[in-house]
């Protein structure tokens, strides 16, 4: 298990031109840390492992999760639609 996580976190890449810390909106919701409630998230995308997804039983998923880091904490939502930015 330990590895899977280790192989998620390495495939986390900001996108180009989203290192400034924005608003987003996911499924038409304003995204808030649960964490620490910051509105603010920097954007990136991360490759899922296939062999990750099987493990998991979402073999049928699609490959790419996009992650909103937040700026405050650092906690990392993922999601497997692209959120919105506001
Ligand atoms: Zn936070």
């Amino acid at each position: 298990m330990s590895h899977f996580w280790t192989t998620l976190t390495q495939g986390t890449k900001n996108t180009a031109g989203s290192f400034t810390p924005g608003q987003y909106s996911v499924g038409g919701k304003k995204v808030t840390c649960p964490h620490c409630g910051n509105e603010r998230f920097a954007a990136g995308t991360s490759q899922i492992p296939t062999a990750g997804l099987t493990f998991v039983g979402l073999e049928w998923a699609e490959q790419t999760a996009y992650t909103l880091l937040c700026s405050n904490c650092g906690r990392i939502e993922w999601y497997m639609q692209e959120p919105v930015r506001l």
